[in-house]
């Protein structure tokens, strides 16, 4: 089969799977505004696999046989540039604001292909499960959310001496069919509108923990998951005025596995701690979707750079020297963000998966200082806009008899018109301070790993010989030869980490 059509993958949500929102069972998704404004937004990025502009940048294959590009383990740097670019448009054609759009499961997914052997090492059985997994997504290309992260309780215990042992997901029995799963699971990001969930372990499990560490993929239909969304974020999904970015309120939900069979075939990891915390980085899935991260990132730093600068200019306030700074400032971060995204590319090398695989250096990095970099444009966007982020008036007044009396109030500098300036400013607001623009900023700090340990594993995986060595130079100017040798970094950790089994 060749990708999908939008239609094809909204004809597919109407499979009885369980989904609660606001405290009801909802028979249809697409029939609740904010699942379907989700839902759509979806759809028309499977539309644009069929763009003909668009085809050969999203999708590889032969003929009629299309897959989405995301599917496709890079080989070399070529490869990588040009999945690098799908991202890309991806990312702009969703402003950066879609952190789960279809390609980043299928990253993953494909990067755990990739290292089969990784999960056939603990049960041949699982390496050829990832293998067929992947032949499958090929073959149907399905819409995989995923969930990984067990419900807190207590941080301060491992999953298996929580109070209540169900509470984390863990495997209650097997079954000649496959393993039976009980607990739940977070944050599943559109999964209320995914066609699959894609669940795996991501560090932090202790022995005692064994039956807590399955990886598996099912339906979202599959009887007894049941999905509970979050609070919706937006009212009306449909005042376009109002709240512009409303198409990419990606809802997020809690996944509640009651007693759930997860056939034999669909199961690809279980039953060791060290290995489950080791999943994520030893696939180099991190590596992958890392990549995904920042080039995502760097169009919402886009977005809202170009939010801080259209505000300025609107106001004339542009002009004003500390003005100047604060957006010189943010479109510096803009330019790191933009720089961090080619370290990754440059300094990819082929893992032991023979992938070309993104240097991790450059993705850590950004995954701790672009959260600092967006709550700054967000400050900024807020500190420029001032109190006229607060005085629009709503969409019906634009439309209303008082309107053309009181236009001239709202409009901007140099001929801006007041609709203009109007909905400027609500972008502006919903960007950063709407429930969806907080929502945006917790996902920059949150999106894959607790920020604090993910810096702590940039250091402990860090290649730091060259820098030491470069301190013994300067420490011992009378040892060394004039010149600026000794600092390259070791060209076996060119990703700027050092193996995995060298670290402390
Ligand atoms: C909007 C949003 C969307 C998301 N979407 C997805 C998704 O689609 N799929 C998915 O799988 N995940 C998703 N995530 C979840 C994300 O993976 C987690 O939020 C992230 O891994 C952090 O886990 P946590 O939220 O449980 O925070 P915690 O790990 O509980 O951290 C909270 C705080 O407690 C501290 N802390 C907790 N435990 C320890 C410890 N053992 N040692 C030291 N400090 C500790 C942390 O440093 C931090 O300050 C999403 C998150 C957000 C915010």
């Amino acid at each position: 089969m060749t990708i999908r059509t939008g239609a094809e993958y909204l004809a597919g949500l109407r499979d009885g799977r369980e989904v609660w929102l606001a405290g009801r069972r909802v028979d249809d998704v697409l029939a609740t505004p904010v699942l379907a404004a989700a839902a759509h937004t979806v759809a028309r990025l499977y539309d644009l696999q069929h763009d003909p502009e668009l085809r050969e940048v999203l999708t590889f294959g032969d003929g009629a046989e299309r897959h989405p590009l995301s599917l496709a383990a890079p080989h070399d740097a070529p490869a990588l540039r040009r999945r690098g670019a799908a991202f890309r448009t991806t990312a702009e054609a969703t402003f950066g604001l879609l952190g789960r759009s279809p390609d980043f499961v299928n990253t993953a997914v494909t990067a755990f292909a990739s290292a089969a052997a990784f999960f056939g090492k603990a049960d041949p059985r699982f390496g050829r499960n990832v293998t067929a997994y992947h032949a499958a997504c090929l073959a149907r290309d399905p819409f995989l959310s995923h969930a990984t992260i067990n419900p807190p309780l207590s941080r301060a215990r491992s999953s298996h001496e929580q109070d209540d042992p169900d509470v984390h997901l863990r495997i209650v029995r097997e079954t000649s069919e496959g393993i039976v799963v009980r607990g739940a699971k977070l944050i599943g990001t559109l999964t209320p509108v995914a066609d699959e969930i894609v669940v795996f372990p991501l560090p932090g499990y202790r022995p005692g923990d064994e039956p807590y560490t399955a990886a598996f993929a099912i339906p979202v239909a599959t009887p007894g998951l049941r999905i509970v969304c979050r609070e919706p974020l937006v009212a009306d999904p449909g005042r376009l005025l109002s709240t512009p970015l409303a198409p990419f309120e990606e809802i997020d939900a809690t996944c509640v596995f009651d007693d759930v069979l997860i056939p034999s075939d669909r199961v690809f990891f279980h039953g060791d701690t060290d290995a489950a915390n080791r999943l994520y980085d030893a696939t180099t899935a991190r590596h992958h979707t890392g990549q995904h991260s920042i080039i995502r990132g760097a169009a919402k730093a886009e977005l809202l750079t170009g939010i801080a600068v259209a505000l300025a200019e609107m106001s004339g306030t542009h002009t004003f020297l500390h003005v100047k700074e604060m957006l010189g400032e943010v479109l510096g971060s803009l330019e790191l963000a933009r720089a961090g995204v080619l370290a990754a590319e440059d300094g990819a090398r082929t893992s032991e998966w023979n992938t070309f695989t993104p240097a991790l250096a450059p993705v850590l990095a950004l995954r701790y200082h672009f959260p600092r970099m967006t709550s700054r444009m967000i400050e900024v966007i807020q500190l420029l806009g001032g109190g006229s982020l607060l005085s629009t008036p709503a969409e019906e007044d634009l439309r209303g008899e008082l309107w053309p009396g009181i236009e001239r109030y709202f409009r901007g500098a140099d001929g801006v018109s007041a609709e203009q300036r109007v909905r400027l400013l609500k972008l502006a607001w919903d960007a950063t301070g709407s429930a969806f623009g907080q929502r945006q900023m917790q996902y920059e700090r949150y999106h894959s790993g607790d920020p604090v340990r993910l810096a702590a594993a940039q250091y402990t995986g860090y290649d730091t010989a060259p820098l030491l060595r470069t301190v013994q130079r300067a420490l011992h100017p009378e040892r060394q030869p004039a010149g600026p040798g000794g600092t390259a970094p070791d060209p076996s950790a060119a990703d700027g980490h050092r193996p995995a089994e060298a670290r402390p």
